[in-house]
């Protein structure tokens, strides 16, 4: 292995322990949820999820779902995408 591609490993491993370098403006995962599956999508700072609770609009604009994306991304997502108005259900 050459010495610059020794250099980019060793960048690799650095910035992989910093997570905050790195902000997520779109995403789309798929969500094993108790029931069933679910697509979460992050687009901009606006949540989506394929789930009953969040197309009723029940419970804000939020569900359990893209409440725990937030959680476990917390750190690579922009102020808004991580709070925004999810937060004031999360306060509750
Ligand atoms: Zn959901």
């Amino acid at each position: 292995m050459n010495s610059s591609m020794i250099g980019k490993i060793e960048k690799a491993h650095r910035y992989a322990r910093e997570p905050e370098r790195i902000q997520f403006s779109q995403f789309e995962a798929t969500f094993r949820g108790s029931h069933d599956d679910y697509t979460v999508r992050l687009t901009g700072t606006d949540w989506s999820c394929t789930c009953h609770t969040f197309e009723s609009h029940a419970v804000g604009d939020t569900c359990s779902h893209v409440m725990a994306m937030q959680q476990i991304l917390a750190s690579m997502l922009s102020a808004e995408a991580k709070y925004g108005a999810q937060a004031v259900v999360g306060a509750s």
